[in-house]
């Protein structure tokens, strides 16, 4: 296996593995790819994600195959460059690039400048003529080597920065003069020794050679491990390293660096949009440290800023840049994401990829690029990540709401959150998981904050750009954010935040609006989304490509009006439990529950008829014409029980028996292990009147709304919990008994079907059986997971995340279905189901129903639709869409 590959000055590879993003990494792929097709790209080499996973198995250790290979590759840059790896005289710099198959947050920093030692740095300085350049580029890279590679704090170092400019009295780095950069490398390496209790390394190949174990080894770094986790990314993948030629936008005023959109990654609207920086280095430009400048005169003048667009500034080199775009653009025929250095006035490539976008920007590329010709409908459909859009079936602010602005930073993703304040990651998480909504307010995110911005509902910075590490990955997880605004100052120690005369302290509620980059005071009102425009357009393009139907869970005339909007074709659960715990009722239903006597049931249950029939009533009506999946009672009735004095007394007034007779009686139904006790079809099985009055409620209510509206609705009745045939047989039989009556009662009949969930491993087993009594099945995966895996959902949370960090679950089962294991019981049952009823109908109705990856399975096994929440349900209809294509 060749573990190296050469990309660059000319030599263009012909194995496809070398723009294999799986072998060689996104970055690394990209940079073969635009190397072949001409850009120019500083020359460089790739070790392979293969070698990596290779390396850590093999207990961190290089071969001489690899290190005889490293040298060639690295041989590769000295001719095309014409500069040898520590020449004193005049030595090849190269970056250090870590670059997994998907960009990935946790992976290691690059490492820039590295070559240079107490020599080499002499060489640089007096071939290139600029001692100044040469210092500043030798002190970037101790600071970067050291704390990347070398795991020191670099604090110290920028402590070591912010002292020698007090002392000069100088505010930005560029009124060093080459001699500070001088004194300032003599104290980096002084600070490196000490902490080290060794000195900075000097031998250039040590250098290499550290950089590329480093970058294996974040592979397996906490980061790294929590960013897949939240990410669904497999341990098994590993991370190439690049090295790479150093080009430097840090030699003067022809010189720059900048990072660039294709298309604007907030809108979607056609326009190059970026940021730049003169006499700059890589991440100067994301690091927040000097405000960057716009590329493009329309964006400065937009944004009303003072300093020049690089088109002004740089117009040659803007112009080339400009004739990039559009070339990657049309080879990608997607949106590129784009960094480029400007080297005395020459442009050159350092990195491509699929920009990042909010949905509002996908759904508009998806659409324009099909008008333009790039793309066609299906290739569309397939680009939008379902998830993505969850951010636009979200409520936005109310535009008529009154706003009390504290200051507007930049829009960085949009939306809108409210939430109280807090000021660091952990915080926000705490704070998170006791259900609290949050604003994580920061100077600036860095990599370390990813699990507090996960956990907050959007994100404030000081600092920073459109472009900074906060606003790319708060587009990427769909989090509103403002950042750099500048009139906010933090004091972290005492947990305040000053903006003027406005004092936020932690836990004071602020709003933000990421469209706009406005930040108010208080909560402010919000509005439900509206459907329409590119997004109707690419759900129409869907649907025509889909075969399952999609259908939602819902139990309130409300969440059926929403499902609809968002093109529900049905109800495929509708929970009858939850109408029994309303206010109005539960009295009723713990008076049937604590009864003596089925005579005593009787009597509570012919309180709650005319209840359960309204409900079913105004459900059917809202969805006229469409089938409708009603589970009769399936919880324990352990959940329903009287826990405080005030609901026993209450009770007790109700039925004349006492507190003490009542608490005894609920004492008696108290369950172990209720998930596996007196629930589902068992209820049915031991208390027949429960059933027959739901069954009862339901057909009147269908023959209503028929009678009153014309239209009929298609009830399914679905009783849970099912094991054996017999007890579907026994309940189906008493759903055909009670239908009849009903049906004799308003003197018309109705089309309806009986069928059961299979949520249990025998009912799978035994699923050719159960077809003879049921017409339909629907996988009720929730209860399905939790009973294959023995795993309660309800307690899983004690142990899930170690679970899924050490890779033992790949996901976490209740969010995205168990294929390999749970999977097979679905596939078997379903085939089994249909030997005996081919026409069967099959469905899905956990909260697997509206996860993607789960959904695709649905598709290949032939279920005949899923059902999802009403806010998944258009996730759901492009995710069955893209599993179709
Ligand atoms: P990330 O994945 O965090 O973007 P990169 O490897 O792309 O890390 O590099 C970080 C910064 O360093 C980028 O701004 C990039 O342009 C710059 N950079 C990387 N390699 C070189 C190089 N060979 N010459 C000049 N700049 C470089
Ligand atoms: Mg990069
Ligand atoms: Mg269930």
């Amino acid at each position: 296996t060749q573990y190296v590959y050469t990309f660059g000055g000319g030599a263009v590879s012909d194995d496809p593995r070398a723009k294999d993003k799986n072998i060689t990494g996104g970055k690394g792929s990209n940079l073969a790819e635009m190397a072949s097709i001409g850009l120019p790209v500083p020359p460089g080499f790739t070790i392979t994600t293969e070698m990596c996973v290779k390396y850590l198995a093999e207990g961190a250790n290089f071969d001489d195959q690899l290190r005889a290979d490293v040298a060639a590759a690295l041989n590769h840059i000295e001719m095309t460059v014409g500069k040898k790896f520590g020449d004193a005289a005049d030595p090849l710099l190269v970056s250090v690039r870590s670059g997994a198959r998907v960009s990935m947050p946790g992976m290691m920093d690059t490492v820039l400048n590295l070559g240079l030692n107490d020599e080499t740095v002499q060489g640089l300085a007096s071939v290139s003529g600029d001692e100044r350049f040469a210092w500043d580029s030798y002190r970037r890279f101790i600071q970067m080597y050291s704390d990347v590679v070398l795991g020191l704090d670099h604090g110290l170092f920028e402590e070591a920065l912010e002292i020698c400019k007090e002392d000069n009295g100088f505010s930005a780095d560029i009124e060093l003069s080459a001699d500070d950069w001088k004194k300032l490398v003599a104290e980096y390496k002084a600070i490196a020794e000490r902490e080290l209790g060794r000195p900075f390394p000097m031998d250039v190949n040590d250098q290499l050679w550290g950089a590329i174990s480093a970058v294996f080894g974040s592979w397996d770094s906490e980061r790294a491990k929590v960013y897949r986790r939240l990410n669904g990314i497999p341990g098994g993948w590993g991370t190439a390293v690049n090295v790479q030629a150093m080009v430097f936008g840090n030699m003067g005023e022809t010189s720059a660096t900048g990072v660039a959109f294709t298309r604007d990654p907030a809108t979607g609207d056609r326009n190059y949009y970026g940021e730049y920086l003169i006499n700059a280095q890589g991440e100067d430009v994301v690091a927040g440290i000097r405000t960057p400048q716009y590329l493009t005169k329309a964006a400065k003048e937009a944004a009303g800023a003072k300093l020049p667009s690089m088109e002004e500034s740089m117009p040659e080199a803007y112009g080339e840049l400009a004739k990039v775009f559009d070339l990657l653009e049309n080879h990608y025929r997607e949106m590129q994401d784009i960094e480029f250095t400007v080297q005395q006035g020459k442009l050159w490539m350092l990195q491509t990829r699929t920009g990042k976008r909010t949905a509002k920007a996908a759904l508009k590329m998806a659409v324009d690029m099909v008008h333009e010709g790039l793309i066609d409908e299906a290739t569309a459909v397939k680009r939008v990540d379902p998830m993505a859009l969850d951010q636009l079936l979200h409520p936005t602010l109310d535009p008529d709401a009154p706003r009390d602005i504290l200051t507007v930073g930049l829009p960085a993703s949009p939306g809108a959150a409210s939430g109280a304040v807090v000021f660091d990651a952990d915080t926000a998480e705490q704070l998170a998981e006791r259900g609290e909504a949050v604003i994580l307010v920061r100077v600036e995110t860095s990599p370390e904050d990813i699990h507090g911005m996960h956990a907050a509902k959007g994100i404030l910075t000081a600092r920073g750009g459109m472009t900074s590490h906060a606003a790319v990955v708060a587009r990427g997880m769909g989090r509103p954010c403002v950042s750099g605004a500048s009139a906010l100052s933090i004091d972290r120690k005492s947990k305040v935040a000053r903006i003027g005369a406005n004092e936020l302290k932690e836990g004071d509620v602020i709003t933000l609006d990421g469209a706009t980059g406005e930040v108010m005071k208080g909560a402010v009102p919000t509005i439900e989304p509206e459907l329409v425009g590119d997004f109707a357009t690419l759900m129409e393009w869907a649907d025509a490509k889909r075969r399952m139907k999609v259908r939602t869970n819902a139990e309130t005339p409300a969440d059926c009006k929403m499902a609809r909007q968002f093109g529900a074709e049905g109800i495929g659960l509708c929970r009858t439990e939850h109408m029994f715990f309303d206010a109005g009722r539960i009295s009723s239903v713990r008076e049937m529950i604590l009864a003596e006597d089925e005579a005593g049931r009787r009597k509570a249950l012919a309180k709650l008829l005319p209840e359960q029939r309204m409900d079913f009533k105004a459900i059917f009506t809202e969805m006229a014409g469409l089938p409708v999946t009603i589970r009769l009672l399936d919880p324990p009735l352990h959940e329903f029980l009287p826990h405080a004095d005030e609901e026993f007394a209450e009770l007790a007034e109700i039925t004349g028996y006492g507190v003490d007779h009542l608490k005894r009686r609920a004492g008696e139904l108290h369950e172990f292990n209720p998930m596996l006790g007196h629930r589902g079809c068992r209820l049915g099985i031991t208390y027949p009147e429960i059933y027959e009055m739901q069954v009862r409620a339901i057909f009147e209510a269908a023959c209503e709304v028929a009678e009153e509206s014309g239209e009929a609705p298609v009830p399914e009745v679905m009783i849970p919990l099912v094991g054996t045939k017999k007890e579907l047989e026994i309940l189906r039989a008493l759903v055909e008994r009670e239908a009849k009556k009903v049906f004799e009662e308003k003197g018309r009949t109705l089309e309806y079907l009986v069928g059961t969930m299979i949520e249990l491993p025998r009912a799978a087993l035994m699923a050719g059986e159960i077809a003879e009594e049921g017409e339909f099945f629907s996988f009720g995966t929730n209860d399905l997971t939790q009973t294959t895996l023995g795993v309660s959902r309800d307690d899983a949370a004690r142990f899930l995340t170690p679970y899924v960090d050490k890779g033992i679950y790949p996901r976490d089962p209740f969010v995205s279905l168990d294929i390999e294991g749970v999977g097979q019981l679905v596939e078997l049952a379903a085939e089994r189901g249909r030997k005996t009823r081919p026409d069967i109908k099959l469905g899905i109705c956990g909260e697997h129903g509206g996860d993607p990856a789960s959904i695709a399975f649905c598709e290949k096994t032939g279920l005949d639709y899923v059902s999802a929440s009403p806010y998944r349900v258009p996730i759901a209809r492009l995710a069955a869409a893209q599993a179709a294509l």
